[in-house]
């Protein structure tokens, strides 16, 4: 897969993958129903490659398919019903810009796939549970294995998690954008970020906090730009 003219193509497909996002999120219909959607959707992908269903190019315009609409979903959940459609549309340049670490994560597969010696593990299938909070969290509460996007998986278990932490992690980040859009539209001027204030709390998201009120659209989505990822718990209050 190129990723380049895979981006390329995404102009002329606009409208197909804006007609799939209406369908995925008037289908999942809340924010928790589009994470185990997507949650599934990661497990299934796996399994097709891993099974030799399709080949690592397909495997990757899949992902690539499905954070775009995932993510855009969310978008459409956040705005709750407030001009959905426009909205998604706003955010769909950023939504393209997003798939840029897949292309790493596709070098890393390739490595992964072409090496012999990785130790096979026991394939459940169902071992990553991206609803755990607490997975692959070590004792400083930042996790450990699995932490790092940009640690080249080592096993298919390990590749399962990469492409749940693509797939399912963004989630949350993409509704608060699309609630943050329609907050806006509503006249809200400032938000803040708030955190659950416990030591699981990571550096990013606590300076986040400590800015207080900002302009709207002037502090990251959580989950976005914090180390903690898909463990952010921070949420967002508008004024
Ligand atoms: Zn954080
Ligand atoms: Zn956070």
């Amino acid at each position: 897969m190129d990723f380049l003219s895979y981006v390329a193509g995404l102009t002329k497909r606009k409208p197909e993958i804006l007609k799939q996002v209406k369908d995925v999120a008037e289908k999942t219909k809340t924010v928790e129903g589009l994470e185990e959607a997507m949650s599934k959707m990661s497990s299934s992908l796996v399994s097709a490659i891993r099974e030799g269903k399709i080949n690592s190019s397909e495997f990757f315009r899949s992902i690539a398919d499905q954070l775009l609409i995932g993510s855009l979903a969310a978008v459409h959940l956040g705005s709750k019903g407030s001009k959905p459609d426009q909205t998604v549309e706003a955010e769909f340049p950023y939504a393209v810009t997003r798939l840029q670490p897949l292309s790493k994560f596709y070098v890393d597969f390739l490595h992964f796939q072409n090496s012999d010696n990785f130790e096979e593990e026991e394939w459940g299938g169902t071992s990553i549970n991206a609803d755990d909070e607490y997975y692959g969290m070590d004792e400083d509460g930042f996790g450990s294995e699995g932490d790092d996007p940009s640690a080249p998986p080592a096993s298919w278990g390990g590749v399962e998690q990469r492409v749940n932490r693509y797939l399912t992690t963004p989630v949350y980040g993409w509704y608060n954008r699309g609630e943050m859009r329609k907050n806006s539209r509503l006249g809200y001027k400032e938000m803040r970020r708030v955190t659950r204030k416990d030591k699981r709390v990571c550096p990013d998201c606590v300076s986040y906090e400590q800015q207080g009120w900002k302009p709207i659209g002037s502090l990251p989505s959580p989950g976005v730009e914090c180390r903690c990822y898909d463990r952010c718990r921070c949420f967002i209050e508008y004024r």
